[in-house]
C-alpha cells in the first residue's frame, strides 16, 4: 500500500513550487521508507525549480534531512526500523569505474530508489539528488540512510546531509587542509562556514573568511576564522597576501563559484597552493587565465563534489563533533519553517539573509 505524504514539488520550470500530496510506495529490495523530521533549504532547491539542474519535471524537493525508518525492505540489514538516520545522496555502489579505482568518493553510479514515488494521478517524480525530502515521508536506497546518535536533533543532523558536509569536506577531504596551514575561504554561507570550520578543526594556523556582508563575517569568526576581510571596499587578492607575508594561502576554497571568485582564489594561493571550487557555477559561466601562469604558479586546481565524502564514515563522525561541542550546527540554523514556507524561504536565501532555513516536519 503506498502511503499518502505532504511534498514540496516543483511541477514546471521557474514556477513557485506547491506542496502537493504524493504517493510515497512500500520500500522494495534495497530499500527504506523513511519518515522526514527536518529539511534544510540548498540553492540546489533552488536551482531545480529554475530548470538549471535537468528538465525532468516534475521534482520532488528537499534533500538535507534527518528522520526515522519506518519501513525496510526485503534483504535490508540496515537500518532497521526506528533507526534515526541522516540522507545521503551519495551511496557508493562498489562496482563503477571510480568504486573499483578506490576513490568511492566520486562514485559515478550512487544507489537511490528504484520505485517511483508519483503525484496522485500516478504522475512520476523525480526527487531531487536522487533524496525528495521535503516531504513527511520519502523512499531511499538503504545505503542513502546513514545511521547516526539520535541525541542530535533533526533540525541541526540533516544539515550534515548536504551543506555542512559538502563546506567541511572541502577542507579537510579535498583541499587536504593540515596543521599550520593557511586557508582562505571565499563566501561565508553555509557550505563557506562549513569549510571554516573544517579547516579549522583540521589545525590551520589562520584562517581568512572573505564576503561581501559584514553580519557573514561575524559568524565567520564564530566558526573559527581568524580574519575577515570585506571584498566590497578591498581587494581580496592584495588582503590575503598582506595577512600572509606576501605569499598567499595554502589552501583557497571558493564557496561561491563565479568567475571572478576563482580568478580571486586563483591568484591568492602560494604557489603550489590548492584551490578547491565548491561553490556551484551556472552553465553559461566562462574563465580565461593565462596559460602561463597556471604552468608557473603550480599546485592543484580541483572541484569538490560533496565535500569528497563517504557519508557512512563522514556523517557519524561530524554528528559526535557536534554532541561534544566541536562542530556548532546550531549556528547555520538561521530559522525553522513549515512545508509552505519554501517559496519565501528561497527569497531569503536569495538576498544571502539566512544560512539556512530548515524545514520540520
Ligand atoms: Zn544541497
Ligand atoms: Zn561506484
Amino acid at each position: 500500500m503506498p502511503h499518502e505524504a505532504r511534498a514540496v514539488v516543483a511541477l514546471k520550470k521557474g514556477a513557485p513550487v506547491e506542496v502537493l500530496p504524493i504517493l510515497v510506495p512500500d520500500p522494495g529490495p534495497g530499500e527504506v521508507l523513511v519518515a522526514v523530521q527536518a529539511c534544510g533549504v540548498c540553492h540546489t532547491d533552488l536551482h531545480y525549480r529554475d530548470g538549471a539542474i535537468g528538465d525532468e519535471f516534475p521534482y520532488l524537493l528537499g534533500h538535507e534531512a534527518a528522520g526515522v525508518v519506518e519501513a525496510v525492505g526485503p534483504g535490508v540489514t540496515e537500518p532497521a526500523p526506528g533507526d534515526y538516520v541522516v540522507l545521503a545522496w551519495r551511496a557508493p555502489c562498489g562496482q563503477c569505474r571510480s568504486c573499483r579505482r578506490a576513490r568511492p568518493w566520486y562514485c559515478f553510479n550512487s544507489r537511490n530508489a528504484t520505485r517511483s514515488m508519483t503525484l496522485l494521478d500516478g504522475t512520476e517524480l523525480t526527487a531531487a539528488l536522487g533524496i525528495g525530502a521535503f516531504a513527511e515521508k520519502t523512499l531511499v536506497a538503504a545505503e542513502q540512510a546513514v545511521k547516526v546518535d539520535p541525541s542530535a536533533r533533526p533540525e541541526a543532523a540533516g544539515l550534515i546531509g548536504c551543506g555542512v558536509m559538502a563546506g567541511y569536506g572541502a577542507a579537510v577531504h579535498t583541499g587536504g587542509v593540515g596543521s599550520g596551514d593557511t586557508v582562505a575561504v571565499i563566501g561565508c554561507g553555509g557550505v563557506g562556514n562549513a569549510a571554516i570550520a573544517g579547516a579549522s578543526r583540521a589545525g590551520a594556523r589562520r584562517v581568512i573568511a572573505i564576503d561581501l556582508d559584514d553580519g557573514k563575517l561575524d559568524a565567520a569568526e564564530r566558526f573559527g576564522a581568524t580574519d575577515t576581510v570585506n571584498s566590497r571596499g578591498t581587494d581580496p587578492v592584495e588582503a590575503v597576501r598582506a595577512l600572509t607575508g606576501g605569499h598567499g594561502v595554502d589552501v583557497v576554497i571558493d564557496a561561491v563559484g563565479r568567475p571572478e571568485t576563482y580568478r580571486q582564489a586563483f591568484y591568492m594561493r602560494d604557489l603550489a597552493g590548492t584551490l578547491v571550487q565548491v561553490g556551484v557555477p551556472a552553465p553559461d559561466m566562462r574563465i580565461e587565465l593565462p596559460l602561463i601562469d597556471l604552468f608557473s604558479r603550480g599546485g592543484a586546481l580541483k572541484s569538490s563534489w560533496y565535500g569528497d565524502c563517504l557519508p557512512s564514515r563522514d556523517f557519524p563522525v561530524l554528528i559526535d563533533l557536534f554532541l561534544s561541542g566541536k562542530l556548532d550546527l546550531e549556528r547555520f540554523i538561521s530559522e525553522t519553517i513549515v512545508l509552505d514556507d519554501i517559496e519565501p524561504a528561497f527569497a531569503k536565501m536569495q538576498r544571502g539573509e539566512v544560512l539556512r532555513s530548515v524545514v520540520v516536519l
